[in-house]
C-alpha cells in the first residue's frame, strides 16, 4: 500500500485520559480512536492488528476441533430470565426495550444464547462432545472503563462453549482448550502465565486465567517461585506463620480508647500488635434479591478478600455496610464495633481468628474497647472460613516457599461450568439408557482487543510500539529519503514491488514529508522493518533496519530484497 493513500492519523501528543503505555501508543499511532467512554473505533492499521489476533485464535480453535458460529449481540431478556442472571447481573448489563416494550440486553457473554441453541439441536449423547465458538462484539457497562482497549465497555471477545455427556469429557476438553490457549498466546508473541482464578459472574467451580505479565497489569497475582502454584489474588490462598492459640484465663475487661478507631491507632494506644486485634466489619449482601447484613471478623493485620466473602455467602453482591446500618446492628459507629454480645446477627470469622489467644476488640460502645477477648469463649465462633487476602512472603499452600507478588493482564479465562446453565434452562440430552440429562458445560474466553493492548505493554520502546511480528500491521516499509530525487523514488518503487510480489505486507512511504517525520511515524506504529533509499544509493546501497534493532545495515541494492526476506523470516 502507498502511504499517501492511507488513513494513518498519527499524533504528536499522548491523549489526556491515557494512563498506561498501550492506551497512549495505540491512540498516538492512529490505531484506535475514542468515540465515547470505553468505546473505540478501530482505524485501518489498528484493525489489521485485531484481525491478526482473531486469525491466530481462529486457526488454533479450528485446529482444536471447535466450530465457529456468530450469535446475535442483542439478546432477549427471556433467555437471561431462564438462567436467573437477569436479576443477578447488575449494572454491567446494558438493558433496553424495543418499540413493543420487549426487554433486551447487549450480551456481555453468551452462555444463555448458546445453551438455547444446544437445547434446540443437540438431543443425544451421540452428538456430544461439541465445542462452538464465536468472535464477536460484547458490551459490559463497566464501572471504570479505562486503559483504552484494555478495559472497554464495547470490546471484541472470542467466546467458546463446550457441551458434554460426562465430567471426563469436560475435563479433556478443558485441557484441550488450556493447551490451545497456550499456543494462541505463544503465537501472539506474548509472555504469559496460567493462574488459578475466581469464576466471578460466569459461575462454575474450576477456572483458570491466562495472564500476560506486565508491570501495569490490573490484576495482582501471587506466584510460587518453587512449584507451579500461582493464582489471582482474588482466589489466592497462603499458609501464614501463625501461633497456636493458648487462651488466657483472665476475664474480658473494658478499656477506654477515646477517638482510637483504626487498627493502627488502637494497636499503638494499647501497645498490642495488630495480629491480636479483632477487626470487625459489617457487610451488606444480597442473594436472589433478598438483602441482609453479616459481621465479618479478621485479625487486625489482615485484609478482607471480598471475592472470598461473596463466594462463601454464595451472594450475588457484597458491599461494606453504610455507617447507619453499622450503628443499627452494633449500636455504635464504626471503629468501636466488636463481636461480643452482638444480638441476632450472622457472624462469619476468618479461620485465623482461632489463632488469637487473647484479643482486643471494640466494645460496641463509643470510645471503648475490650481486652482479654477469647474467641469461642466470649463470643460464639459458629462460621469460620478463609476470607483473608493472601500476601506476598506468606507460604505457598502447596510447597511452603514464600509467595511472590507479580502483576498481569487477564487476556483469557477458561471455566468448567458444570450444569449451571443447562439445569436452569432445561437443556437436556438423552444418554445411552434414554434418560434425559442436563449438558455438562465449559466456557472459554479471550479478549481480542485486550490481547493486542497487552502485546503493546510487553513490546515498546521510547519511540513507540515494537509489535511481535505476528501482530504487526505491516512487516516492512520502503522509504525514499528525498521524494524529489527521481532515482531514489524509482529504486524504492522497485524494491516495494518486489517485496509485494514476494508476499510481504509492505508499505511505500510516498508522502512529501521529511525523512525524520516518516521514520518517526513508522517507529511509533511499529512496522516491523524499514528500508531507506537515500544518499547511499549513489554507491548502490540501501539502509535496512528491523524495528527491534538499533543499528542500520547497508544492503547492496542488487541483493536487498533477498536479504530483507531472510531477515523478516528469522
Ligand atoms: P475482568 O476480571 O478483567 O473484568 P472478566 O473476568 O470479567 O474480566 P471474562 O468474563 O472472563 O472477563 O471475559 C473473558 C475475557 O474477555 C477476559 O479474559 C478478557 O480478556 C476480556 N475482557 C473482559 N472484560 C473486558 C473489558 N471490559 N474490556 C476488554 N476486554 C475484556
Ligand atoms: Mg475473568
Amino acid at each position: 500500500m502507498r502511504i499517501s493513500k492511507l488513513l494513518m492519523p498519527t499524533l504528536r501528543e499522548d491523549p489526556a485520559d491515557a494512563e498506561v503505555i498501550s492506551h497512549k501508543l495505540l491512540v498516538r499511532a492512529g490505531l484506535i480512536q475514542k468515540t465515547a467512554v470505553g468505546i473505540y473505533n478501530y482505524l485501518p492499521f489498528g484493525y489489521r492488528v485485531i484481525r491478526k489476533v482473531e486469525n491466530i485464535i481462529r486457526a488454533e480453535m479450528n485446529r482444536a476441533g471447535a466450530q465457529e458460529v456468530l450469535l446475535p449481540a442483542v439478546v432477549p431478556a427471556e433467555l437471561w430470565r431462564e438462567s436467573g442472571r437477569w436479576a443477578k447481573y447488575g449494572k454491567e448489563l446494558l438493558r433496553f426495550k424495543d418499540r413493543k416494550e420487549a426487554e433486551y440486553c447487549l450480551g456481555p457473554t453468551h452462555e444463555e444464547v448458546i445453551t438455547a441453541l444446544a437445547r434446540a439441536f443437540v438431543h443425544s449423547y451421540k452428538q456430544l462432545p461439541l465445542n462452538l465458538y464465536q468472535i464477536q462484539t460484547k458490551f459490559r457497562d463497566e464501572l471504570r472503563p479505562r486503559f483504552g482497549l484494555m478495559r472497554g465497555r464495547e470490546f471484541i471477545m472470542k467466546d467458546a462453549y463446550s457441551f458434554h455427556a460426562t465430567q471426563e469429557s469436560l475435563d479433556a476438553e478443558y485441557q484441550n482448550m488450556r493447551e490451545t490457549y497456550c499456543r494462541i498466546f505463544a503465537a501472539c508473541g506474548l509472555q504469559y502465565k496460567v493462574v488459578q482464578a475466581d469464576s466471578g459472574n460466569i459461575g462454575g467451580s474450576v477456572s483458570q486465567e491466562f495472564m500476560v505479565l506486565a508491570e501495569n497489569g490490573e490484576d495482582a497475582l501471587l506466584a510460587c517461585p518453587q512449584c507451579a502454584y500461582s493464582a489471582n489474588v482474588e482466589a489466592a490462598q497462603s499458609r501464614p506463620d501463625t501461633p497456636v492459640a493458648v487462651p488466657v484465663k483472665e476475664k474480658m475487661q473494658e478499656v477506654s480508647t477515646p477517638d482510637k478507631k483504626t487498627i493502627e491507632e488502637v494497636s499503638a494506644f494499647l501497645k498490642t500488635p495488630p495480629e491480636n486485634l479483632l477487626k470487625t466489619l459489617v457487610y451488606y449482601y444480597k442473594i436472589n434479591e433478598r438483602e441482609n447484613y453479616v459481621v465479618v471478623l479478621l485479625r487486625g493485620c489482615d485484609q478482607l478478600n471480598e471475592v472470598k466473602l461473596k463466594n462463601y455467602l454464595q451472594a450475588d453482591l457484597v458491599l461494606p455496610a453504610e455507617d447507619s446500618a453499622v450503628l443499627k446492628i452494633t449500636g455504635v459507629e464504626p471503629g468501636f464495633c466488636g463481636p461480643v454480645a452482638l444480638p441476632d446477627v450472622r457472624i462469619v470469622a476468618d479461620e485465623l481468628i482461632k489463632t488469637i489467644s487473647s484479643g482486643v476488640t471494640g466494645a460496641n460502645k463509643k470510645d471503648t474497647h475490650l481486652l482479654n477477648v477469647v474467641p469461642g469463649r466470649d463470643f460464639a465462633l459458629k462460621e469460620t472460613a478463609d476470607l483473608r487476602l493472601a500476601r506476598s512472603g506468606e507460604k505457598c499452600p502447596h510447597c511452603g516457599a514464600p509467595l511472590q507478588a507479580i502483576r498481569g493482564i487477564e487476556v483469557g479465562h477458561i471455566f468448567k461450568l458444570g450444569t449451571k446453565y443447562s439445569e436452569a434452562m432445561q437443556a437436556m440430552y438423552l444418554d445411552q439408557n434414554g434418560t434425559a440429562k442436563p449438558f455438562i458445560m465449559g466456557c472459554y474466553g479471550i479478549g481480542v482487543g485486550r490481547t493486542a493492548a497487552a502485546a503493546v505493554e510487553q513490546h515498546f520502546d521510547a519511540n513507540g510500539i515494537v509489535w511481535p511480528p505476528a501482530l504487526a500491521p505491516y512487516h516492512c516499509v520502503v522509504i525514499p529519503a528525498n521524494a524529489q530525487e527521481s532515482a531514489q523514488l524509482a529504486a524504492a518503487e522497485k524494491i516495494y514491488q518486489e517485496l509485494l510480489a514476494a508476499g510481504v505486507e509492505v508499505l511505500l512511504d510516498d508522502r512529501e514529508e521529511r525523512i525524520g517525520v516518516k521514520l518517526k511515524d513508522m517507529e511509533l506504529i511499529g512496522i516491523s522493518s524499514r528500508v531507506v533509499v537515500g544518499k547511499a544509493l549513489a554507491e548502490g546501497k540501501v539502509e535496512f533496519r528491523l524495528r527491534s534493532a538499533t543499528d542500520n545495515e547497508l544492503l547492496p541494492l542488487a541483493d536487498a530484497v533477498q536479504i530483507i526476506l531472510a531477515r523478516l523470516q528469522a
